[in-house]
C-alpha cells in the first residue's frame, strides 16, 4: 500500500475511530514531553497481598534453606521493543524479530463471560494484550478489573469517563487520568504503565499527564473498525479479520474493543495473524518512553 493511501487510511479510522469527529493533529506527536521510563518487570501484585496475610505468625513462612529449591524469581522481561512516532512497536536491536504485532482491547471491563473468553484464546496463542480500562467501569465492577489482571490481562489507562481530552484543561485531563491509576493500583497493586485516550485524542495535555505518570502514551496503528459493527451485520468476523489483515504491517497496534463479535472472530484472527508469520508483542517488552 503507498504512504499517501496509509496516511489517508490512518486518518480516516482517527476520524472514524469511537464515533468522534474531532482527531485532528494527533499523528503527530508535538513537542510533549516524555517522562523517564520506568523499571519494568513482571513481578506479580504481591502489594496486594500484603494486608490479607499481615496478621499471620511470622513462623508461617517458609524460611529460606540452603539446601532447598529455590522459587524461579519473577520473570524480567527484557526491553527488546520501543514505539515509533507512528505508534507500531519496532525492534531496538537487529535480529529481534520485527514481525510482531500488539494487541489492545479497549473500553473494558464490561462482562465476566467475554473477558475469560478473550483470556482463553489469547491463552491458546500464548498471546498477551493491553486492556485499556474505563475508571467509571472499573468502580461499577471491580471484580472485572480483578479477573482481567488475575488471568494475565495488562492493564492500561483509557481515563474514567471516556470523554475527549484534547480541548479539556490540565486539571480536569489530570483528574481524568490519574484517577484511574489510583484505582487500577488500589486493585491489582501495579499502576498502569500504558495510556491510551478515548478516541485517539489526548492532545498535548494528554500527552503531558501520561508522561507525566510514566506511561507510554499511545492511540493505534491498525483499527479492527470492530467499533462500527453491529449484532445484526452477518459476516463479522470475516469482515474483523480482513479489516485487520488489509492494514497489516511489521509493528501494528490493532485496535479492538470489548465486543461480542470480537471475543467470537479474536482465535480466527489470532490464528491468520501466525498464518502470515507474526507473533504477538509482550506490552511488558516495550520500553515506556517513545522514539
Ligand atoms: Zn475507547
Amino acid at each position: 500500500m503507498g504512504k499517501a493511501i496509509s496516511v489517508l487510511l490512518l486518518a480516516t479510522l482517527l476520524l472514524s475511530a469511537c464515533s468522534s469527529g474531532n482527531n485532528n493533529g494527533e499523528l503527530t506527536q508535538g513537542s510533549a514531553t516524555q517522562a523517564p521510563a520506568g523499571t519494568q518487570t513482571a513481578a506479580p501484585a504481591a502489594t496486594a497481598q500484603a494486608t490479607a496475610g499481615s496478621t499471620a505468625a511470622p513462623d508461617m513462612s517458609p524460611a529460606p534453606s540452603p539446601s532447598a529449591t529455590v522459587a524461579p524469581a519473577p520473570t524480567e522481561i527484557p526491553l527488546l521493543y520501543h514505539m515509533n512516532k507512528n505508534y507500531d512497536i519496532v525492534p531496538n536491536e537487529e535480529g529481534t524479530d520485527k514481525k510482531v504485532v500488539l494487541l489492545s482491547f479497549d473500553d473494558g471491563p464490561k462482562d465476566a463471560e467475554m473477558i475469560n473468553a478473550l483470556m482463553d484464546t489469547l491463552d491458546k496463542h500464548q498471546a498477551k494484550a493491553i486492556f485499556f480500562v474505563n475508571g467509571y467501569r472499573v468502580k461499577e465492577h471491580p471484580e472485572l478489573l480483578e479477573l482481567l489482571h488475575d488471568r494475565g490481562g495488562i492493564i492500561g489507562n483509557h481515563s474514567w469517563d471516556h470523554i475527549v481530552l484534547k480541548d479539556k484543561g490540565y486539571a480536569e485531563v489530570k483528574k481524568q487520568i490519574e484517577d484511574v491509576q489510583s484505582i487500577v493500583k488500589e486493585i491489582t497493586g501495579e499502576a498502569p504503565d500504558f495510556f491510551r485516550p478515548p478516541h485517539g485524542a489526548g492532545g498535548d495535555v494528554g500527552k503531558q499527564v501520561a508522561a507525566e505518570n510514566g506511561m507510554l502514551y499511545m492511540t493505534w496503528s491498525v483499527g479492527s473498525l470492530d467499533w462500527e459493527m453491529k449484532e445484526k451485520d452477518t459476516g463479522k468476523t470475516e469482515t474483523l479479520v480482513k479489516n485487520v489483515t488489509d492494514q497489516l504491517h511489521s509493528g501494528s497496534n490493532i485496535l479492538m474493543h470489548e465486543l461480542p463479535w470480537t471475543v467470537e472472530a479474536l482465535d480466527t484472527l489470532l490464528t491468520t495473524l501466525e498464518g502470515k508469520g507474526y507473533s504477538f508483542v509482550d506490552p511488558r517488552s516495550i520500553e515506556l518512553k517513545m522514539r
